[in-house]
């Protein structure tokens, strides 16, 4: 039996499609063609209400395109909207993201027409898992799954629920499997990275000292953190950060440059307090990339308080800026707040995204130049070989010697474009 499977979504949820791949491998073919499965998986996201539209889409369209394919809705959707999917495609069968073991099963009683809804929280670390990675090199290894915060727009927390931080030693395990199956960059997701520990005393900095321990030849990305939980270990997480395997590379979500707002999205952290984690992580490593994420058109956010974003923003020089406009998620506490008008958040989004291209061409522009040591990690999206400087840049370089991925290589950066800078080799196989 042929499956079949599309996936929507943050890092984590990657990591659940590689599992689920993993899991049904031994006794399925697993194929890239929609039309010649027998099964099709779509492991869904719902974080914002575009996502969640495309994929109703989606799931509707195969209903009507493939009425005798058997069809399995995963991953978030199911948790929160498991009605919506019921009304869209009546005889699919479900499986929460917490539920990633009991995939076969599902797979097994859908071809035998029984439809099965795998649903409900659960916190059994989603790790020791085989896996079908989506890109050989890349090991995506979750750490920890909900939060202690309660953003009132967030729709995540609906599903994943309160902190459950993984144990250490499986944590170790993973990297560790991931490294010997020749993984060169290790992606550490969560919904808060820095929220790590605080469940079972331990902290993100001791967990990152630890994985610095691991022999081998790759770098290390932390996934998002949140202001609120990184402000206290912002000291630590300096320290640690030193390591020469870790990415120079933050994401840190702003949301807001309103502190008005920001009590209103109840993110437990001022403008000010974000700016201090900036500066002293930028005291020691000046070229850090930070990405951040903004949400503009919050029910309650005014004119004035939009151009205090624009001028953080402005202050703060991201390299990246994730920019959500602004849409309520059933049953936050941000919905039942009226909403601005369509065009006030188009508005306010464009100018956002004017300044925030502008900001990402000129950080690029300031690489030109220089010479760097970077990590091939794959081939480019469109030819040459795709590489990251150690602040996480990518870098595409014009050769077509597939030997160098894994590799580090030196490279001048001849050029930089919106979202990557282009480089030429100086000296290949440097380690
Ligand atoms: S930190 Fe906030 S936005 Fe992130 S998952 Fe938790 S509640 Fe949602």
């Amino acid at each position: 039996m042929k499956i079949y499977m599309d996936t929507y979504g943050c890092s984590a949820n990657q990591a659940a499609s590689e599992i689920m791949l993993g899991l049904l491998s031994n006794k399925f073919q697993i194929i890239s063609k929609k039309d010649e499965a027998d099964v099709i998986i779509i492991n869904s996201c719902i974080v914002k209400s575009p996502t969640e539209a495309k994929i109703l889409f989606q799931i509707k369209k195969i209903v009507q395109e493939y009425p005798h394919k058997k069809l399995i809705v995963a991953g978030c959707m199911p948790e929160v909207y498991s009605m919506k999917i019921r009304k869209t495609a009546p005889n699919a069968s479900m499986i929460g993201i917490h539920h990633l073991s009991e995939i076969e099963n599902v797979v097994d009683d859908t071809l035998r027409g029984k439809q099965r809804i795998e649903i409900g929280h659960n916190s059994s670390p989603k790790l020791g898992y085989p896996r079908i990675r989506i890109d050989d090199r890349i090991g995506i290894v979750q750490i920890a799954q909900g939060c202690i915060s309660n953003c009132t727009y967030c729709i995540v927390k609906r599903v994943m629920g309160p902190l459950v931080s993984y144990p250490e030693e499986l944590i170790l395990d993973e990297v560790k499997r991931c490294v010997l199956q020749g993984c060169k960059e290790i992606w550490l997701t969560a919904q808060d990275t820095t929220a790590y520990g605080l469940d079972r005393g331990s902290t993100l900095p001791s967990l990152l000292q630890s994985i610095m321990q691991i022999d081998g030849n790759f770098m290390v990305r932390v996934g998002m953190m949140n202001p609120a939980t990184a402000y206290p270990l912002v000291d630590d997480l300096i320290e640690v950060f030193k390591h020469s395997k870790l990415y120079k590379f933050i994401h840190l979500p702003l949301q807001s440059g309103s502190n008005a707002i920001l009590r209103q999205m109840k993110r437990n952290y001022t403008v000010e307090q974000y700016f201090e984690i900036i500066k002293k992580f930028r005291t020691v490593f000046q070229d850090i990339t930070l990405s951040t994420d903004v949400i503009v058109g919050f029910p309650t956010e005014t004119e004035a308080q939009f151009n205090e974003s624009l001028n953080v923003i402005t202050l703060l020089q991201p390299s990246l800026t994730n920019i959500s406009k602004f849409g309520p998620r059933e049953k936050t506490p941000a919905a039942k707040l009226p909403p601005l008008s369509s065009q006030t958040i188009k508005d306010r989004s464009r100018k956002m995204t004017v300044l925030c291209q502008k900001i990402t061409r000129e950080k690029n522009n300031e690489w030109i130049g220089r010479e760097e040591t970077i990590l091939i990690v794959s081939r480019g999206k469109k030819g040459g070989l795709e590489g990251r400087t150690y602040t996480y840049k990518p870098v595409i370089i014009d050769t077509r010697n597939h030997e160098l991925i894994g590799k580090f290589v030196n490279v001048s950066i001849v050029d930089a474009k919106y979202s990557h800078l282009l480089g030429t080799l100086t000296e290949e196989f440097i380690r």
